[in-house]
């Protein structure tokens, strides 16, 4: 899938209408959840009926307590989920926010993925508030590893990676359930939406905190926001601009309209 259909005509006026927002702004900030990763083939965790979560007790396999008890159950739950993120590109929506940023239109990506998507599209100021499949730490000696050569081998012949250190397992440095945001991230993040002028949420349904409460903080500080995903969220009431469609189909005509004229 490309997402590569195109709005609903009842979007155009709306479209419109947060490119002029993106124009004005002098420094936006983008909060994106797994909404902008489903076209891109990477399963929502927590969309009913098709999400990982509803096929596994996420607290059974996906916790900090599962993994130190029974690393190799998180690793077979994890390895067809590994496989879809590793292979997958960057779509329409990941390219669209990546143009912005780099016209300057964009300051920061706030993401709650951590399929390094952004990163593909050529997104630079990426915070990844719930950690990141890029890199592995020993939960024994707590080298890091970046996760690529393991991630193929673990993949394909499903092996729980080890260090070469120590012989300990390695973990990904993605948040489990049970486990803090990383302290650096999430202060950053915080950062980033008390000096923005406006939020660009986009693929998230607002309904993981803490980063579920960034837009209302964006907003009482008087900041703009625009909501762009398919179901609605929390903050639609106060919003001025939302858009429940699509992200892959949107947020390229947002930013043809914002950089383009
Ligand atoms: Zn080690």
């Amino acid at each position: 899938m490309t997402g590569t259909a195109s709005p609903a005509l009842a979007s155009y006026a709306a479209i419109e209408d947060a490119a002029e927002l993106v124009r004005k702004a002098k420094r936006a900030v983008v909060l994106t959840g797994a909404g902008i990763s489903t076209p891109s083939g990477i399963p929502d965790f927590r969309s009913d009926g098709t999400g990982l979560w509803s096929r596994d007790e996420p607290l059974q396999v996906a916790s900090l307590m599962s993994f130190r008890t029974a690393p190799e159950r998180f690793f077979q739950w994890f390895r067809p989920l590994a496989g879809q993120i590793f292979y997958a590109k960057a779509n329409a929506a990941h390219l669209a926010l990546a143009e912005l940023e780099e016209a300057g239109r964009v300051e920061t990506i706030i993401t709650q993925n951590i399929d390094a998507l952004h990163q593909k599209a050529g997104s630079k100021c990426v915070v990844e508030t719930h950690g990141t499949l890029r890199t592995l730490t020993c939960t024994n000696c707590y080298q890091k590893y970046d996760s690529e050569p393991y991630l193929k081998t673990f993949i394909e012949e499903g092996l729980a990676p080890t260090c070469s250190a120590c012989n300990g397992i390695l973990k990904p440095d993605v948040i489990l359930f049970g486990e803090q945001l990383p302290h650096a991230a999430w202060v950053t993040a915080q950062r980033a939406v008390r000096q923005c002028d406006l939020m660009l949420v986009a693929g998230s349904s607002l309904e993981v905190l803490p980063v579920a409460g960034l837009p209302m903080q964006a907003l009482d500080r008087g900041a703009h926001l625009i909501v762009v995903n398919n179901t609605p969220t929390y903050v639609n009431v106060r919003a001025d601009v939302v858009i429940m469609d699509d992200v892959a189909s949107i947020l390229p005509e947002i930013a043809k309209r914002a950089l383009h004229g």
